[in-house]
């Protein structure tokens, strides 16, 4: 049992200009493509096989760096895709119990992005920022390279609910090495509505 890329959600033009077509394109369809073959790769006989890529993050010390890296690739890249949106009505801010709890871990929906997006701007190199919840607590980090809170080894654990890809791949095209405006720039493609429901089914 592979594991597959699923086709993007929407049209590769449907974040411009926020993310623009030929970014999106060569992101889902080479980069994202790349991590599930070197995955399948990696695990082919083995017991990770027939396990779900969350089990397999959960337990990723158990495996060797190129499940690691590959695996979160494709989980990482997966719950990108899907955190994303070109509808303007689910753009903007959280509502609901989600952004309640963004107030109460943050003091305001403003010192969330903030805050988020500092995790985004340290982070030297390549990796991630990260909204995650664990034990009903809201938490941001950051990971190197295609860590993420649900593995083992992350210093942060937990469910991750919103992943913002700060690897170069993710905007050096239309921003070059402006990673600051890329980062003000996804606030208005980010879809709540999805990153609500992963924290209901999460707490
Ligand atoms: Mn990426």
């Amino acid at each position: 049992m592979a594991f597959t890329l699923a086709p993007l959600p929407y049209a590769f033009d449907a974040l411009e200009p926020h993310i623009d077509a030929r970014t999106m394109e060569i992101h889902h369809g080479k980069h994202h493509a790349a991590y599930v073959t070197n995955l399948n790769a990696a695990i082919a006989g083995t017991d990770a096989e027939n396990m779900s890529i969350e089990d397999i993050c959960k337990s990723i010390s158990k495996y060797p760096m190129a499940v690691r890296n590959n695996g979160g690739g494709h989980y990482n890249h997966s719950l990108f895709w899907e955190s994303l949106t070109s509808h303007a009505s689910s753009a903007g801010a959280p509502a609901g119990a989600l952004a309640e709890a963004i107030i109460a871990a943050f003091g305001s929906f403003d010192e969330f992005k903030t805050k988020f997006a500092q995790a985004g701007m340290t982070r030297f190199g390549s990796g991630w920022a990260w909204l995650s919840v664990a034990g009903g607590k809201l938490a941001i980090s950051s990971t190197a390279n295609q860590d993420n809170p649900l593995m083992d080894i992350a210093e942060v654990k937990g469910t991750p609910l919103l992943g913002l890809d700060v690897w170069e791949h993710a905007y050096y095209l239309h921003y070059q090495n402006r990673r600051v405006e890329y980062v003000a720039a996804f606030w208005n493609v980010v879809n709540w509505d999805a990153v609500a429901k992963r924290y209901a089914s999460a707490k």
